[in-house]
C-alpha cells in the first residue's frame, strides 16, 4: 500500500493511493497515520479492506508527512561511502547518529524555507524507514518485522549552522521545513530489496545527486539493530538512513539553495517531491 496524509497543515487525514491513481478516504478506518494505526498487524487489516468502496477524495489536496505522531527524527550521517569521501570524512567505525528536530517535518511538496542567516542551505536525497512497532534490543534478523514501510526524504541541512556554528549537527539539521517525507509511507510489501534503490535529486533540472542504496555502509535492518541498542524506537519514528554523493558542500566551487530554485527527488517504487525554494 501506499499511505498519504492530505490535507492542510497540522489537520491531514489518513488515505491511501488506489490501483487507479485516486486518494481514497482512510478516516473512516483509524484516526491517523500514527501510533498502533502503524502496527503490520493493523496495516495488513488495512489492505484487506474493499479498497473500490473507499471514497475517493477529489481535487488535487496538499499532502503532508505521511506519518503523524513521530517522536524521533534520528538520520544516519556519513553512510555512503562515496558521500563520505566528498565531504572530506572517513566512513565511521560504527554509525553516526544525530537528531532532527521533529518540528522540520513537513509534506513532501512544501516549500524549503531558507532561514535567516543562511548561506549554505544544502539538499539530501535519503531513504527513510518508518517504524510500526516498538523496537529495543532487537537482532538484526528480527528487525525487519518492526517496519512500518519507507519513504523518501530530503534531509535539508545547513553547512555552516551544521559545521561552522560550534557543537554538533543539530541546528544546521533543524530548521523549519528541512525535513519533507513522502509522497507516501509504502509499505515492506512493495519494496522488493531496499537495499536497491535508484535516488536522485535535481536542482532547476540539473542532475546533482544520481544514486543507489545498493552503496549504504550500514544497512537498514543493522541500523535499526544497533539503534535499538541505544533507545527504544516507536511506532512513528523516522530513520533517515544517509545522503549518496551530489550534495553542494562537496562540489567545487560549492552551490547552494537561492530563492527561486526548485529542488526534485525520488526514489524507485517511493515516488517523487517537488520544493520551491524561498527565503524566511
Ligand atoms: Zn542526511
Amino acid at each position: 500500500m501506499k499511505l498519504v496524509r492530505y490535507g492542510a497543515p497540522g489537520a491531514e487525514k489518513p488515505g491511501l493511493i488506489h490501483a487507479d491513481g485516486s486518494i481514497r478516504d482512510l478516516s473512516a478506518h483509524l484516526p491517523d497515520l500514527s501510533g498502533a494505526a502503524l502496527h503490520p498487524d493493523a496495516l495488513a487489516r488495512l489492505a484487506a479492506l474493499d479498497m473500490d468502496a473507499l471514497r475517493v477524495v477529489w481535487g488535487d489536496p496538499r499532502l503532508g508527512p505521511p506519518v503523524a505522531g513521530t517522536g524521533k527524527f534520528i538520520c544516519i550521517g556519513l553512510n555512503y561511502a562515496d558521500h563520505a569521501a566528498e565531504s572530506g570524512m572517513d566512513v565511521p567505525p560504527e554509525p553516526v547518529i544525530f537528531m532532527k528536530a521533529t518540528s522540520a517535518i513537513c509534506g513532501p511538496h512544501d516549500p524549503i524555507v531558507i532561514p535567516r542567516g543562511s548561506e549554505k542551505t544544502d539538499w539530501e536525497v535519503e531513504l527513510a524507514v518508518i517504524i510500526g512497532k516498538p523496537a529495543k534490543y532487537v537482532t538484526e534478523a528480527e528487525a525487519m518485522s518492526h517496519v512500518a514501510g519507507f519513504a523518501v526524504t530530503n534531509d535539508v541541512s545547513e553547512r555552516a549552522f551544521q559545521t561552522e556554528r560550534s557543537g554538533q549537527w543539530t541546528k544546521g539539521k533543524s530548521c523549519d521545513n528541512f525535513g519533507q517525507i513522502g509522497p507516501w509511507l509504502v509499505t515492506p510489501d512493495e519494496v522488493a530489496d531496499p537495499q536497491d534503490l535508484g535516488m536522485w535529486l535535481t536542482v532547476n533540472g540539473d542532475k546533482m545527486q544520481d544514486g543507489s542504496t545498493r552503496t549504504m555502509v550500514y544497512q537498514v535492518p543493522f541500523l535499526i539493530h544497533y539503534l535499538s541498542q541505544f533507545m527504544t524506537l516507536h511506532p512513528g519514528d523516522v530513520i533517515s538512513t544517509g545522503t549518496p554523493p551530489g550534495v553542494g558542500m562537496g562540489m567545487k566551487p560549492q552551490r547552494f539553495l537561492k530563492a527561486g530554485d526548485v529542488v526534485e527527488l525520488g526514489i524507485d517504487g517511493l515516488g517523487q517531491q517537488r520544493q520551491d525554494v524561498i527565503a524566511d
